[in-house]
């Protein structure tokens, strides 16, 4: 049952090319499939998410990343009587517009075209990927989603100024988004930073004393897990851990956020976008440990010296593509040296970096001998 304040599918704003409805999908559905049909969401299964191939096939890519943020997402949603299709579309391709390695590759693009006096944002992006890039239907570019879908790809986890992003008036940016996209942010910091502290702890670059010490939420679920399973190994006691700290901050959210929702008398949609802060959060409580939980990850597992090598490839790789590129232009591929036509050729390049995978950049850095 949808709450009184979900976005309903009936009114949505609509595509920006009209359709027909389909028989039995409402429009988030369609949205939701054609986000799974898309290249750029197969792409994720090749894009690093913290840990490369080197270590491990098991460990987290960005598309396991996001299908557990989806997971996430959806149990959150339904419990809170938001519209689950809208969120398991926006879970879904929250994070296409990420570059080749992880937020080594997003700053090594950044600071590229910061350089030539541009700067790259994963979150515009990914809405043009959805709005131009993704070839997939005869009677448009793009995937022609939902306004909603693209609002919330936009604001899902950032407020854009009006005044400096002039291009995105259309998405409201003096008003909040939809319960349906404050929700995707929360979801992705619970999901990346239990599960980081997970392959972390595989990849042995942190220890169970190192966590125990830096995260006192997980020592005290360890300690129960202990008393519980006296007897059996090391790893099954933390991923019971880990179990509790996830299923405490999701259920914390929906109780502090149906807390927040009552306070804030909020009945409508309407009410939603024009309540003056976002309603979906956690207690500060949990948010405290939430937030030294990532800043933990920040200290012992993201700035990890045993982490530079991926770090200054993605750097190095990146950087002398771009310059290669800028130079030869003549060596992009055909349609990106026709958008060089209509668009800053710093701009054409950065979006074809962008698009790619691990593997494929690696393939382009040996191609061309750099
Ligand atoms: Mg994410």
């Amino acid at each position: 049952m949808l709450a009184d304040y979900a976005v309903h599918a009936a009114e949505s704003r609509g595509r920006r090319f009209p359709e027909p409805q389909h028989p039995y999908r409402n429009d988030f559905q369609r949205d939701r499939d054609r986000v799974i049909h898309s290249r750029a969401f197969r792409r994720l299964e090749a894009k690093t998410q913290v840990f490369t191939r080197r270590y491990s096939d098991h460990f987290r890519n960005r598309l396991t990343h996001t299908l557990e943020v989806a997971q996430i997402a959806r149990t959150i949603a339904a419990q809170l009587g938001l519209n689950v299709d809208l969120v398991e579309a926006l879970a879904l391709v929250h994070d296409v517009g990420h570059p080749p390695f992880g937020h080594a590759g997003e700053k090594a693009l950044d600071t590229i075209m910061r350089a030539h006096g541009f700067f790259f944002d994963h979150n515009l992006h990914a809405l043009r990927i959805v709005e131009d890039f993704e070839l997939r239907y005869a009677a448009f570019r793009g995937l022609n989603l939902t306004f909603e879908v693209r609002e919330g790809i936009i604001k899902h986890s950032h407020d854009y100024d009006a005044n400096q992003f002039p291009e995105l008036a259309e998405y409201l940016l003096d008003r909040r988004p939809p319960l349906e996209a404050q929700l995707i942010d929360l979801a992705d910091e619970i999901a990346y930073s239990t599960a980081d502290l997970d392959d972390g702890y595989e990849a042995r670059l942190l220890t169970l004393e190192t966590i125990r010490s830096g995260v006192p939420v997980f020592a005290r679920f360890y300690a129960d897990a202990e008393r519980t399973y006296p007897d059996v190994m090391e790893k099954l006691k933390f991923n019971e851990a880990i179990k509790r700290v996830l299923d405490r901050w999701v259920g914390d959210l929906i109780r502090n956020t149906r807390d927040q929702i009552v306070k804030a008398g909020v009945h409508s949609l309407e009410e939603v976008r024009a309540c003056p802060r976002r309603l979906v959060a956690l207690s500060p409580e949990v948010e405290e440990e939430r937030r030294r939980t990532k800043a933990f990850l920040y200290e012992t597992l993201y700035y990890s010296p045993t982490l530079d090598p991926e770090k200054d490839d993605a750097e190095k790789i990146i950087t002398q593509l771009f310059e290669f590129w800028m130079a030869k232009p003549d060596q992009l591929p055909a349609s990106y040296q026709g958008s060089a036509d209509h668009a800053p050729l710093t701009r054409v390049i950065c979006d074809y970096i962008a698009g790619m995978t691990d593997n494929y950049i690696y393939e382009q850095y040996e191609k061309y001998h750099l």
